[in-house]
């Protein structure tokens, strides 16, 4: 038996790949649309289970071909059906994501690193360090390791999970295009959202791209200082930079930017910091979700109903289209900012999803 380690990771394999695979083969091309719908659209993780290749080209692709995938191994369920999973991938290393269930539809929120080196003090992935990037396949493989488990398909994948995507830009890009590729998963584009804390090159880096994924960006706050120490990327990226960037982004795409703002009590919620906000937005075509933070972190307390109410009216009157996120997952530590909260590790080992 050839040594496992040898293998060709069938996990990290796009569509060209596998067409120069089969090529060496000496198979026609059509092998290569045939594997990428059993894995990514069917889940079939094991060549003798395809059933459409012969059986000497299964034994060849089980000879040379290491099918490991990320895989499920525990799971908690909220009461409005959002589940957090904890996933591991083929070295160990886990990660956990999060499937949230809005009426009929499905979203896959995954991770795009093992921790995340942000460090958003109220975050507690950022308050638990930083281990590693995940690859291109580790991340696709989680929307497709949740689809299993779920027993239908998955509407959006958002990347929201741990991590920030543009500190791993080439490998989020990857997992999108395997994820929206007709030949691979054929998740359209317009269902895939990459939330970036503000890293300038990835931005760039997107737009370019002409993938045409939509971008969401964390802002939490609308003036320096502050932003400084509610997202410290600020240091490096500060508002003055990052807005042209953002306004040069819409520009070149045409893209309305849906802004993200987590509110915490007597930190970034008064009237004054929603007049902020607006004042900065004003003239970019955005879409605003405000977030009650989450949580009782290093001092962070979540923002009061009446204020994220009195916070919205400021953004409604200077013209602004908004919503109040409800809070799905909040309570198995899902929600936004909560992922790898370690006191939040009660999964159960899986068996059942249901
Ligand atoms: S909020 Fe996002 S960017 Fe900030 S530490 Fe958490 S995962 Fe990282």
């Amino acid at each position: 038996m050839p040594d496992i380690s040898e293998h060709e990771p069938a996990l990290e394999k796009n569509y060209g790949d596998w067409a120069e695979y089969f090529a060496s083969l000496g198979e026609p091309p059509y092998r290569a649309a045939q594997i990428c719908q059993w894995i990514w659209k069917r889940g079939v993780l094991n060549a003798s289970d395809m059933t459409d290749f012969g059986k000497k080209l299964r034994e060849k692709i089980s000879e040379t071909i290491d099918f490991s995938f990320p895989e499920i191994s525990g799971y908690v369920k909220s009461d409005d059906g959002t589940k957090k999973f904890l996933v591991k991938m083929p070295d160990g290393t886990t990660v956990e994501t999060a499937l949230l269930r809005m009426g009929p539809r499905l979203t896959a929120c995954v991770s795009v690193q093992a921790g995340c080196p942000v460090g958003c003090p109220f975050c507690a992935t950022g308050t638990a360090g930083f281990e590693r990037n995940l690859t291109a396949g580790e991340i696709a493989g989680q929307f497709i390791v949740m689809e299993k488990a779920a027993g239908r398909a998955i509407n959006n994948a958002v990347f929201m999970g741990m991590g920030e995507p543009f500190l791993n830009t080439e490998a989020t890009l990857g997992a999108v295009r395997t994820l929206n590729s007709s030949k691979m998963r054929g998740l359209g584009i317009r269902h895939v959202t990459i939330s970036t804390v503000g890293i300038i090159p990835g931005i760039e880096t997107l737009a370019s791209s002409g993938l045409g994924a939509r971008l969401a960006v964390s802002l939490h706050a609308a003036r320096e200082e502050l932003r400084n120490e509610l997202a410290p990327s600020n240091l490096k990226y500060p508002l003055k930079d990052l807005m042209p960037a953002l306004r040069d982004y819409q520009r070149f795409t045409g893209d309305r930017i849906t802004i993200e703002y987590a509110l915490f009590k007597g930190r970034n919620d008064s009237l004054t910091d929603a007049r902020e906000l607006a004042r900065l937005l004003h003239g970019l075509h955005s879409y605003v979700n405000l977030i009650p933070g989450n949580g009782n972190r290093n001092g962070y307390e979540r923002s009061s109903p009446e204020n994220i109410l009195r916070f919205q009216s400021v953004l409604k009157s200077a013209g602004f289209e908004s919503d109040i996120r409800t809070g799905r997952g909040g309570e198995i530590n899902a929600a936004c900012g909560q992922l790898k909260n370690p006191s939040a590790r009660n999964h159960v080992p899986n068996k059942v999803l249901k």
